[in-house]
Parts: structure tokens; sequence; C-alpha cells
């Protein structure tokens, strides 16, 4: 028997039709929904009208272009609506526009600290929001999501901000609540991480189901797919890598973290950590990008702390990897474009300390889709939750109605 008929005929609602044809960029016919979901052709004929009525699928492009008789084959329609992203970080944030592809139809970047607060950073979102509708020339009613994601711990439930420790004043803010009512569309807030890896691993890898994703930014933290999922933990807390205490043996006395521990990964070997020893050691550098150029540049001081940090680095990676099993290591963030010298050290460290099983098969990349992964990673979350069966099956009542 056909595995893949076996699936697919046990979500045969038009949400799980609409399914079948998220996967084929080049569209579906009647007769292969028939083959593919066993269901009868007067049914798939009404699955496809309610899908059709309620702007979900349209004619394929090339039918649209024939002027004889159509071969009947139709698409998702990506024109149905938009989604409107916010990849907020600690220096900075990015904005776009997507269509239900996710394909980036318009963005803006902006230098922002986002330990001003929630009013002060939101305002330059908002105010990108509107930009980016008008040059799209997309009016608020075709918003369909929002898409937020922040350099801390989120209640992936409610959409708040939890204890975050570099995001001062955003404790239990409420960001659907903010950015939501003036579009009525649903908001979703995530850990920027976690959108990071699921929009590489929609995107970039979706034939693995096991990812991690490193970001190292001015902070250092993690996000795991499992089982194709984001694995968020009980609190949303899971993943956090840049706070677990290692022992440095050149270090008499362990540094103090933003997070008020001493001797965090990350207060070695996140950016803000690196920009701290570079100053120390008489360098003028004020940001991460001044330290990501120094290290580029192959300053001896520079690349004796990158190569520290990748140890380090490597260290937390090897205990994940243990813990985990993932088949893709996906690194991101300003630091994962110091050339090689971060890569090398990374991979070294995990090979030599993580179990022979765990790292048979394990790729250790760096991100593909940054400085985009975050909002890449928003539009397919948002995208499951439109295309969701229970709300593809209120567009279509909310139109036969
Ligand atoms: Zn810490």
């Amino acid at each position: 028997m056909d595995t893949t008929n076996t699936a697919a005929r046990a979500e045969t609602s038009p949400g799980g039709i609409l399914a079948l044809f998220r996967d084929v960029a080049d569209g579906l016919t009647k007769t292969d929904v028939v083959q593919q979901t066993g269901l009868s052709r007067t049914t798939v004929n009404q699955r496809l009208e309610g899908l059709l009525g309620a702007g979900l699928l349209v004619p394929a492009p090339e039918d649209a272009r024939t002027r004889g008789r159509p071969a009947g084959r139709f698409v998702v329609n990506r024109d149905r609506g938009v989604l409107l992203l916010a990849d907020i970080g600690a220096t900075g944030l990015r904005t776009a526009i997507c269509d239900l592809a996710g394909e980036v139809r318009a963005e803006r970047e902006a230098v922002c600290d986002v330990s001003t607060g929630p009013e002060a950073v939101l305002s330059v979102v908002e105010e990108q929001f509107r930009e980016l509708l008008t040059e799209t020339a997309h009016a608020d009613t075709d918003v369909l999501g929002i898409g937020v994601d922040v350099p801390g711990p989120v209640d992936f439930a409610t959409g708040r901000v939890v204890s975050p420790p570099i995001m001062t004043g955003w404790d239990r803010y409420d960001i659907p609540g903010r950015v939501g009512p003036v579009y009525g569309c649903p908001v979703l807030v995530d850990k920027d991480v976690n959108a990071m890896a699921y929009g590489e691993q929609r995107l970039r890898y979706p034939e693995v189901d096991h990812l991690l994703m490193l970001k190292i930014g001015t902070g250092v933290g993690t996000g795991i797919i499992a089982g194709g999922r984001i694995h968020r933990g009980a609190d949303g807390a899971a993943g956090d890598v840049g706070h677990i205490q290692v022992t440095v043996e050149d270090t008499k006395e362990p540094p103090l973290c933003r997070c008020g521990n001493t001797g965090c990964v990350e207060a070695f070997a996140g950016g803000w950590a690196l920009v701290r020893d570079l100053r120390t050691a008489g360098h003028d550098v004020t940001t991460v990008d001044d330290a990501v150029r120094l290290i580029r540049s192959g300053d001896p001081t520079a690349v004796r702390l990158a190569r520290r940090a990748a140890r380090i680095l490597g260290i937390a990676v090897a205990d994940a990897v243990n813990m985990f099993n993932p088949r893709v290591i996906a690194i991101g963030g300003q630091l994962a474009h110091t050339d090689e010298q971060l890569f090398a050290g990374i991979r070294e460290v995990v090979y030599r300390r993580s179990l022979p099983l765990a790292t048979r098969n394990l790729q250790i990349v760096r991100s593909t889709l940054d400085p985009r992964a975050g909002v890449m990673g928003l539009s397919q979350l948002l995208v499951d939750g439109i295309y969701a069966p229970h709300r593809v099956q209120e567009l279509i009542d909310v139109r036969e109605r």
C-alpha cells in the first residue's frame, strides 16, 4: 500500500486538502487530489469549491494565461493576505512584510536598543509596519497575522516576555495587546532563536526533524527543533545555553554575566563579552560589529579571544548534542560572520567531547537564512496557524454564511 496516500487519507478536511497544495510549487489537479486522498470526485469538487470560494486556492498561473481549455491546476493563493514580521534583537531590529508563501515583499532595518523598553521599541516597529503596508499598497484588513520575536524567554501561550535578563521594562509586557488590535489579527510572539531555528528547518532542512540553532550575537542562545517542532520547554526557557556555567583554566576570577551570575558561557563568548575584553586590551571598540571587524582583520588579541570563545561555545554545544542528538547545527548571529575561526573551534570541541553516535551524521553549518532567519521562521509559524484545519474551515464558513 502507498504510505503517502494512507497519511493523506487521515486528513481529508478542507484544511487537510489545502496542506497537500502547500508543498507543491506548481499545483495539483482535481485528479491528483482524488488519487492522493482516495476521496470521491464529488467530495473533492466540493472541497475545492470551498477553498476556491474562500480565496485560499486559485487557478495555477499557466492556466490563467491559457486561452483554451485550462488544464485545471490549482495552487495556494499566496496573495490571500500578508504577514507583518518583526525580529527584535538586542541592538537592532528588522521588520518585513511577507506573502503567504513566506516571500519577503519589503523590509526595513533600524538600530534600536531593546533595553530602552517596549514603548520605544514597539513604536519603531509600528511605524515600520505602516511604511511596509504603504510601500506594498496593502490595507490593514489584508494583514492575516503578525509575528514578533525578541531576545529573551517568552511565554508562548500568552505572548508575554518572562523575566528577560537584558530586556529592561519588558517583563510580562503584553506585546499582542499592543500591536494586534489595529489589524484585528492573531499575534504570535516567540524567542528570536526559536524563530530562527524554525525558519532554518522548514526552509533549508525540511527533511531534518532534529535541528539545533546556535545564535552568537550580543548574547548566546539556542533554539531546539525536536521531532519537527520547536521545543520551548515548560516555561519557554529551553535552550538557554548562554547561561550554562563553565570553568576556564586561564581565568582566575570568573567574569560577571548580565544575568547576575558569574562564569556563564556568554560572559566569556557572547558579543558583549568580546567587546568588554577587547576594550580591556586597549582596543577602541563599542559594538559587536566592531569586534567582528577586528577579528576578521586578523588582530592577534581579537583572534585569540575568538578562539577562546569558540572553545567555550563548543563545550556548551557538545553538552546540547549529547542531550538532544540533532542532525544539523545551524550557526547564526553577527559572530557567525567571523570567517572560519569560530566554526573550526566549535567543530573541534563538539567532535571531541560528544558521543560518537551523536556526531556520526552531524552537520555543523553556517545559517544561510541569516540575517533573515528570524522573520522567515515567524512567517512559517504564522502560515502554519492560518492553514490549520479549524481556521481554514472558519474562512470557508464565513464566505458561505
Ligand atoms: Zn548568565
